[in-house]
């Protein structure tokens, strides 16, 4: 299958109103925020929502136009994307979206202008070039075991896919790892082929924090928009459990996300936090051009040793930006008033249309 081809996205484009654009993104996810900013930046808004979950845009009141489909899947089908052409449509991606859509149609068929780089997308999907991109850039990231045979300290097992942290588990030696795949394998959390897909990496012993970015192209800079924690469970539950009391349950601890909620970090850790996202989109310019464009978020864990590791990244919108609908501590530093992730996306399309430069941060 071809590529959606750039020159074609551009001449949609160019045949918009730009003194009407909407924005438009699937219902889910950090969608509420992205509709929100939009209005407060005097944009029209659209969503492509499955019947049955259109109750918090209505709700709210933060749609203009409704496209009904009966599953997600659908923003794909052509009669969709025509729909959203002709409202002057720019999507903005997030992991939903990805998700649902099916990350070769964003590639190949989703002819509608985009806010972002279609194409970073699978680097985030693909934890080989995640890992490339983060190794190039020099960033501290956990450090991999090649053979489940290697494993000497606490180790992290991972499988691939987007599992929000199901299947993956903790070991400390080769034997403590069979055991456990047995165990996975027998509660059909992984499959056979699973295995020789395992990840194993060190165990970073510390505090969760998704730093939010967001790399605008236009003033070729990166800022810190807000950081939330993971609430995930079984293992946040886990700790309300008396330590005697684990040991009966014999819960082997999971990691599926269930919410998110705000921090901030010490104010020391800022230079490493600014340090990553300069080196990671000075890395991805190169890697996969125009690199990152607008939000992305960098997950980490922060040991006593102070170090901020980098454990995984999202190329898009991360739903943890839905703890600062109203601004977060940081992204009041550069405007003085709260900004949301889904408002400062529409800012900078505003300032891409004033400054005649929307092709540039479009794909
Ligand atoms: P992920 O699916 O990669 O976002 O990971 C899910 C959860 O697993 C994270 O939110 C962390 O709590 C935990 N985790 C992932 N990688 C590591 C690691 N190397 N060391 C410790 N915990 C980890």
């Amino acid at each position: 299958m071809s590529k959606v081809n750039r020159q074609e996205i551009l001449d949609i484009l160019k045949g918009y109103d730009k003194e009407d654009i909407t924005i438009a993104t699937l219902g889910s996810h950090s969608s509420l925020h992205m509709f929100q900013g939009a209005k407060a930046e005097g944009f029209k808004t659209a969503v492509v929502c499955e019947k049955g979950r259109e109750v918090p845009y209505k709700r709210f009141n933060v749609v203009d136009e409704y496209i009904m489909v009966d599953k997600f899947s659908d923003i794909v089908n052509e009669d969709v994307q025509q729909q959203l052409r002709d409202m002057n449509s720019i999507v903005f991606p997030h992991g939903s979206f990805v998700a649902y859509a099916g990350l070769d149609n964003v590639e190949n068929i989703f002819n509608v202008p985009m806010f972002g780089n279609r194409d970073i997308l699978r680097w985030e999907a693909e934890r080989d070039l995640e890992r490339k991109l983060m190794m190039e850039s020099g960033i501290r990231i956990p450090k991999k075991i090649k053979d489940s045979a290697d494993i000497e300290g606490t180790s992290m097992v991972k499988f691939p896919g987007a599992r929000g942290g199901r299947g993956y588990f903790v070991a400390n030696s080769t034997e403590e790892y069979d055991e456990k795949i047995d165990t996975m394998l027998k509660r059909n959390w992984i499959e056979d082929e699973d295995i020789k897909e395992a990840h194993i990496e060190e165990y970073v012993l510390g505090c969760n924090y998704c730093i939010h970015y967001f790399f605008s192209g236009l003033k070729d800079e990166v800022e810190l928009m807000g950081i939330d924690s993971r609430y995930e469970s079984t293992i946040d539950g886990l700790v309300r459990v008396p330590a005697k009391d684990q040991l009966d349950i014999g819960a082997a601890p999971s990691y599926v996300i269930t919410g998110n909620h705000p921090v901030v970090m010490r104010e020391s850790l800022l230079p490493q936090v600014f340090d990553i996202g300069d080196r990671i989109t000075e890395t991805a310019k190169d890697m996969v051009p125009p690199g990152f464009n607008g939000p992305f978020c960098m997950q980490t864990l922060v040991n006593d040793d102070l170090e901020v590791v980098v454990f995984e990244m999202s190329a898009r919108s991360d739903g943890g930006t839905n703890t600062f609908m109203n601004g977060s501590a940081y992204s009041y530093l550069y405007h003085g008033e709260p900004l949301s992730m889904g408002r400062r996306m529409a800012l900078e399309i505003k300032n891409g249309i004033k400054e005649d430069r929307l092709e540039e941060i479009i794909t």
